[in-house]
């Protein structure tokens, strides 16, 4: 990610236009999790692995490995509770975020 050049010592001519650069694919680099105010928090002996937490996620994170849900990417997931409303085994409790 490049820096972006926006401190009180730069000039109108030197500072990043709207104070952003954007390239693409670099949704990873931002680290969105800390937005979340409610966390789903997975109970691996409830999924039946149907996948449709996966699917759903806005976020894209449900982590899935090898065709298995393994868990939740808390540094993207943005606490929607999406997964915790479609999961059909219950397998989500969603709890406020203790930060
Ligand atoms: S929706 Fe529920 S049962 Fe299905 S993979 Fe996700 S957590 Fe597991
Ligand atoms: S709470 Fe929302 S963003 Fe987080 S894993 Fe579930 S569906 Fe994805």
């Amino acid at each position: 990610m490049r820096k972006m050049k926006i401190t009180e010592d730069v000039t109108w001519k030197e500072i990043t236009p709207a104070g952003v650069i954007i390239d693409p694919g670099n949704a990873e680099d931002f680290k969105t999790g800390d937005w979340r105010t409610m966390r789903p928090v997975w109970h691996e002996d409830k999924c039946k692995q149907c996948l449709f937490c996966f699917y759903v996620c806005p976020d894209s994170s449900i982590k899935v490995e090898n065709g298995k849900m393994v868990g939740v990417d808390y540094d993207h997931c943005k606490g929607c509770g999406v997964c915790t409303e479609v999961c059909p085994f219950k397998a989500f409790d969603f709890v406020e975020e203790k930060k």
